[in-house]
């Protein structure tokens, strides 16, 4: 008797090892809804235009972003689409590096319209689309909605100022904020990468480049503004300035 009894318990455990196995887990953090994928289908080129196998891998990077970091409206409603549209951002530059994860960044503060650089949105200066923060402001972005909404619609604009201030956090992930990625670029190029640099800025400023003039503010601006270019109309990167060209596609990996 006492061995049957000790069989059914040793059954029993048995089975509740299997279950504890075999029970499909919850997976944690953000979990795509399916309408999100539609609105990747419906506006994001980049999306489209991946074969099935990395459009999940564009989805599990974006669930992993969604997770780390918060996206708040301030006077502003943020909408699925929005949320789209900043996921999208931030993929893109770093779809192809593929350990990449932007460690410092927690929250990104979505304003309605234009801002000053105190991050007011009242006031005479709101002349800003889009920032990164710095000092107290680190870990924050601020993108404007309008702005946000038109880079992605109008697609072909070549301009996309989401995509402008992530690639100013890739190139702040060396340490050093000055318009070339260390971490992505071989040593041995970063010297001619930067003075390609400056034959642009100084192009678009004797007006022989059609590039916008804000590329001439500095390396940083003129890093993040050409790499907008570069990914939502690579073929004129690619006519600009074949050198600059290929060094973008060795920093952002991007396949042939
Ligand atoms: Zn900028």
């Amino acid at each position: 008797m006492i061995t049957v009894l000790k069989i059914l318990v040793v059954l029993f455990l048995i089975v509740l090892v299997i279950i504890m196995v075999f029970k499909p887990r919850k997976k944690e953090g953000f979990v795509l809804p399916d309408h999100f994928k539609d609105l990747l289908e419906d506006y994001i080129a980049f999306y489209r235009h991946l074969d099935e196998q990395n459009k999940k891998h564009f989805i599990e990077r974006l669930e992993k972003f969604f997770t780390s970091v918060k996206i708040t409206g301030v006077n502003a409603e943020v909408e699925d689409m929005d949320r789209v549209f900043i996921g999208a951002a931030a993929i893109i530059p770093v779809f192809y590096i593929r350990d990449w994860e932007y460690v410092h960044l927690k929250e990104v503060l979505v304003y309605p319209g234009n801002f000053n650089h105190d991050f007011e949105q009242r006031g005479t200066e709101r002349d800003v689309l889009g920032m990164v923060g710095t000092g107290a402001l680190q870990n924050v972005m601020i993108l404007s909605k309008w702005e946000l909404r038109h880079s992605f619609i109008n697609e072909h604009s070549g301009r996309n100022t989401a995509i402008h201030e992530f690639v100013h956090l890739v190139d702040k992930m060396d340490g050093t904020f000055d318009g070339v990625p260390e971490i992505l670029l071989e040593r041995k190029h970063v010297p001619r990468f930067a003075a390609l640099l400056q034959e642009l800025m100084q192009r678009i400023r004797e007006g022989r480049s059609a590039m916008d003039f804000y590329a001439t503010t500095n390396p940083v601006e003129c890093f993040a503004v050409l790499c907008e270019y570069f990914f939502m109309q690579p073929a004129y990167v690619q006519q600009e300035s074949p050198e600059l060209y290929q060094y973008l596609r060795q920093i952002f990996r991007t396949p042939d």
